[in-house]
């Protein structure tokens, strides 16, 4: 391997040694330009490695230490800033909830990187020059919404820069410009929907074939629903702003887990407590290292996400590796009663549940020394007669397949449409009254 100089289609369907043998070579250019930071300068010195030279294979990438968010933020506003100042031409930031920010810097080169990457992904769901796209992911630092933009204006699809919210106004550009693509949270695809009919829409009024959804957790049965209902393919979108954003993984039309653009990205999958690398198939942590930015290079990422990478290889014939649905952060973990539940777990089962609307919440508490979770869910208007038994059962249905697949007894409260509040940007699943208890 002399060259690292692929087209898109071919490198999506490299062999897996010729694969590999791209990501050492750009691994090394990796460590060299991560080296130039004052961060990784004194981080890999710790580690021994002083130059891309210590780098002989990709197994050598175990000789770096974790990064993590702390260390981003430990790094602002320029520990990580590889170039200099002038060179870069955007930066995305996050707040997090401790204050302090983290920054991602990149070069007018890092962002046609990500933007190729996110060509890529668009075609790898049908998204093709004719189509239209209408963006209903936040623009700004967060890198939602920018983040396809680009890629869909260089694959010639026309694009409706929308942004979130502004429910009826989306619907009106739906309408008038036949929006193909829908680029949205699940959440709020869910919403989209609860709104048509009352902003005075129906399906008719669209041409609807596609969303690609992304930026929060969601069960295949969320997936399903958002389907059924809009009556399109659902595409599961994959991407953290230090890995630049979305197109880090993705979806392509067979549905069966989401192409991690191993050429861009290097993958492991570790374990939480012992943070040894797991095999494949073995879900673990996601661990990213971006191999294709100058900016701001960030090494062996500690992402928290759950998944597992897949082994086999995907039948349309791109031979970068799948990973399953993220099951939730490891952040997001609520430990009842000494019993470890993701929330993704629950949505799993009511949202298969017929009659149950798109909205749900999960309360938990302390009550004496026990914890009690709660399920809070909309279910439709029709339910609430006075004949109250079409609600007992459904509530006792929940209960059971809840108890059945995380071993505890939940509370079920139902109600009706438009009771819970509404979600805005990423959707906040669980109120957690218990403090710091656990
Ligand atoms: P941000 O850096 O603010 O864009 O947030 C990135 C985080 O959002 C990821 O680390 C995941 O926890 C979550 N996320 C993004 N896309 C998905 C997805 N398709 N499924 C589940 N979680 C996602
Ligand atoms: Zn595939």
């Amino acid at each position: 391997m002399k060259h690292d100089l692929y087209e898109d289609r071919e490198v999506e369907r490299l062999d897996r040694e010729a694969l590999k043998a791209l990501q050492l070579l750009r691994l090394k250019k990796t460590v060299a330009t991560a080296l130039t930071t004052p961060f990784y300068k004194k981080r890999l010195k710790d580690a021994g490695i002083t130059s891309a030279e210590d780098i002989h294979t990709l197994e050598d990438i175990r000789k770096i230490p974790y990064t993590t968010k702390d260390d981003l933020r430990e790094a602002y506003p320029y520990g990580l800033l590889s170039v200099e100042l002038d060179e870069v031409v955007r930066m995305h930031a996050s707040s997090g909830t401790t204050g302090t920010p983290t920054v991602i810097y990149h070069t007018q080169n890092d962002l046609d990187n990500w933007t190729n990457l996110t060509v890529r992904s668009l075609k790898a769901t049908g998204c093709h020059k004719g189509d239209v796209f209408q963006n209903m992911m936040t623009y700004g630092l967060f890198t939602g919404g920018i983040g396809l933009h680009y890629g869909a204006e260089k694959l010639g699809m026309l694009v409706i820069p929308a942004s979130s919210g502004n429910t009826k106004r989306q619907f009106q550009l739906m309408k008038d410009f036949k929006t193909t693509t829908i680029h949205a949270t699940p959440s709020y695809m869910l919403h989209l929907y609860n709104r048509m009919e009352e902003l005075g829409y129906s399906l008719k009024d669209f041409n609807l074939k596609r969303a690609l959804i992304g930026a929060e957790p969601h069960s295949e049965e969320v997936r399903q629903k958002i389907e059924d209902l809009f009556h399109i393919d659902a595409y599961n979108s994959y991407g953290l702003s230090e890995m630049n954003g979305p197109s880090v993984a993705f979806e392509c039309t067979e549905k069966n887990g989401m192409h991690v653009w191993e050429d861009a990205y290097y993958v492991e999958t570790i374990d939480r407590k012992s943070l040894e690398p797991v095999p494949d198939g073995t879900e673990g942590e996601l661990v990213l290292t971006i191999l294709v930015r100058t900016g701001t290079p960030i090494l062996r990422y500690r992402t928290k996400d759950l998944t597992t990478v897949i082994p086999e290889p995907c039948t349309c014939g791109r031979t970068s590796r799948r990973i399953t649905r993220i099951k939730g952060r490891t952040d997001d973990m609520l430990i009842i009663n000494g019993v470890n539940v993701f929330p993704s777990q629950i949505e799993e089962v009511i949202m298969k549940m017929p009659g149950i609307g798109t909205n749900y919440l999960i309360k938990v508490k302390k009550v004496g020394t026990l914890d009690k979770l709660t399920i809070h869910t909309e279910v439709g208007a029709e339910l609430f007669t006075d004949d109250a038994r079409d609600l007992y059962t459904l509530k006792s249905r929940i209960k059971e397949e809840v108890k059945a697949l995380i071993t505890i007894n939940p509370g079920v409260e139902l109600h009706e449409p438009g009771f819970l509040p509404v979600q805005q940007g990423k959707a906040i699943r669980v109120e957690d009254e218990r403090g710091s208890v656990y």
